[in-house]
């Protein structure tokens, strides 16, 4: 009986939740573990579909930074990095685009399947979606930054029910295929969206005043402090672009932004539907 009564707790406890977040955008970037993993990957979709029927309106970019470097092993090629970026060839991006959009994309679509959610695979060029031009840093090659976000395909979908899964692939005016930074991409469509809140999940806690200690996760930084942790370094390799993308979004109108771990299963039911926060969020 009591069990019963503590599990009716928590679906009331998630009501107000669910009344905020009802008719509302969530953009959801994921990388890391929670991608490979297999029990990880069924409990982000569980969590995806969940949210899509109780009304909120999931968009999914994903990363793909492991499976790309064995796929380009594969073939004998030699990933290299610059300040966490990689850098791209001719080969290299066609190898990250049959990966991006043709693996990991689908994966993820069939998954949400599987759980009853409608969802559709969506690279940078359907709907010229992202539009980048190539990066300053010529040494970095088809490397691009992005310009501009059409989101209306996201929007037309969404009214018809589907889950958007994007690859971070973005494509030039002049139609050079161009390899994103997807923490970046996630911020610029959770900005075109105005979705409500951008969530990363990753292999991480949060933000860590020490990156070497996980006890030290920090549950609440604004813009500023953010800033003054990347100035003093305290900010390292993969979570520069993802604190990055934390100002981005904000700065265009996203009300909260969120890192949390992929790793700890149903941790976005948790972000969305309890009192108790996970994680670092990002404010203004
Ligand atoms: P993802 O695959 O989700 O994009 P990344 O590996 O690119 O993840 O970025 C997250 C990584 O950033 C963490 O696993 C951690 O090693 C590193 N990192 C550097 N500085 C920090 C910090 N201050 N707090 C937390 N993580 C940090
Ligand atoms: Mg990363």
């Amino acid at each position: 009986m009591k069990e019963a009564m503590n599990r009716a707790q928590i679906l009331v406890e998630a009501l107000p939740y669910i009344r905020e977040f009802s008719g509302k955008t969530i953009v959801i970037k994921y990388g890391g573990k929670a991608m490979v993993e297999e029990d990880l990957k069924r409990g982000i979709a569980e969590d995806i579909v969940l949210m899509r029927y109780v009304g909120i309106k999931p968009v999914i970019v994903h990363g793909g930074g492991e499976a790309i470097t064995t796929v380009m092993k594969k073939f004998d090629k030699k990933p290299r990095f610059i300040k966490g970026n990689r850098v791209t060839d001719k080969e290299t991006i066609e190898i990250v685009e049959m990966v991006l959009v043709g693996k990991i994309n689908k994966e993820i679509v069939s998954l949400l399947s599987q759980f009853g959610g409608k969802a559709i695979v969506l690279g940078g060029k359907d709907g010229q979606l992202i539009i980048a031009r190539k990066c300053k840093d010529k040494n970095l090659g088809l490397v691009g930054e992005i310009e501009h976000i059409n989101s209306t395909l996201i929007d037309l979908l969404e009214k018809e029910g589907f889950i958007s899964v994007v690859a971070p692939v973005g494509v030039s005016r002049e139609g050079e295929t161009l390899n994103i930074n997807a923490d970046i991409a996630a911020a610029e469509i959770a900005g075109s969206l105005k979705a409500e809140k951008l969530i990363f999940l990753t292999d991480v806690e949060g933000i860590l005043e020490d990156p070497s200690d996980e006890k030290t996760l920090i549950s609440s930084l604004t813009i500023e402090q953010t800033e003054n942790m990347l100035r003093k370094e305290k900010i390292q390799r993969g979570m520069i672009a993802k604190v990055r993308a934390c100002q981005i979004a904000l700065k265009k109108g996203v009300s909260k932004v969120h890192i949390i771990s992929g790793k700890i299963s149903h941790s976005l039911l948790l972000e969305i539907f309890t009192d108790k926060g996970v994680g670092t969020q990002v404010i203004r």
